[in-house]
């Protein structure tokens, strides 16, 4: 973007559509929907000494233009609406961050699979969903291990080293140890609250609201969510509308899961597919002659 036009987006005097306009001449055309989001800008994080993101709290990396948007989910994965996201974000050309739960990702490691063959960044959001800013350091350390464990165990590959506290509350052990990991931290710029909201229409107008005040942002959501799961087309030609141009996140380097909670996931999981047993059932075991 030419300098003067950042500085009058940055200061807010340029109108915002025109700012978005400008900041993504480039972004690539969504094939089969002239009308889909697609994306305008893809980054790369260097996690390394855990970078903190979303000004909610964290505020030293403004990496975004004015009328740029990230999109993030929480929770899941769940069949049906993190199945429903993902048709929504495809029928956009769109891409976001995931930050499914441990749990979860070893129970449905074929949607947490399908979400990453559709291109999109997976993190992790702990192995329970507990509040880790009351929990003892100890435990807030295995929850976030063992919520990256089981996630690569779903997906069958390290994922990104993003990480997302439950409730957006974290502590100074968790902050110390994900500092030691280089495991990059996720807060927001625009929550949905899509979990207390059961209209579709209040989402999308909740966050085109919070969007027109800030100008650009991490937006905050949850694929658990029925309401967000309808919310999401309208939500993605808004955006499109409005002029506001999408981010994808990715990593530099995937992250390093720890051996013993790699172990402590394999002994919990018992019984259940391992994530690259992709074979169907009758090419693995079939019936021969019995041998009398
Ligand atoms: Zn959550």
């Amino acid at each position: 973007m030419h300098s003067a036009i950042r500085l009058a987006c940055a200061s807010g005097l340029a109108i915002l559509a025109s700012c978005a306009d400008l900041a993504s001449a480039s972004a690539a055309p969504c094939v089969g929907n002239a009308q889909g989001l697609g994306v305008a800008r893809t980054v790369e994080i260097d996690t390394t000494g855990a970078p903190g993101f979303g000004f909610e709290h964290y505020k030293s990396h403004d990496f975004l233009e004015a009328g740029e948007v990230v999109l993030t989910f929480d929770d899941g994965p769940l069949p049906s609406h993190t199945r429903t996201i993902l048709k929504a974000l495809a029928d956009h050309c769109a891409k976001a961050t995931f930050f499914p739960v441990g749990k979860l990702a070893v129970g449905y490691p074929e949607v947490l699979r399908e979400v990453l063959k559709a291109g999109h960044t997976v993190g992790a959001h702990t192995f329970n969903h507990i509040d880790l800013a009351k929990a003892k350091d100890e435990l807030a350390v295995e929850e976030i291990e063992r919520g990256f464990s089981a996630v690569k165990r779903g997906a069958g590959l390290p994922t990104a080293p993003f990480f997302r506290h439950p409730f957006l509350r974290h502590s100074k052990a968790t902050l110390e140890h994900l500092a030691t990991r280089n495991i990059a931290i996720f807060s927001t710029d625009i929550d949905s609250f899509d979990f207390k909201v059961q209209s579709p229409e209040k989402i999308v107008d909740t966050v085109m609201k919070k969007l027109e005040k800030s100008g650009k942002g991490i937006i905050l959501m949850h694929d658990i969510q029925p309401s967000t799961a309808k919310a999401l087309p309208m939500l993605l030609t808004s955006l499109k509308g409005k002029g506001y141009k999408l981010v994808h996140l990715t990593a530099k380097d995937p992250v390093a899961t720890i051996a013993r909670f790699d172990q402590s996931i394999e002994d919990s999981v018992k019984g259940l597919p391992a994530a690259l047993d992709t074979r169907p059932t009758s090419s693995v075991v079939k019936t021969v002659k019995t041998t009398p």
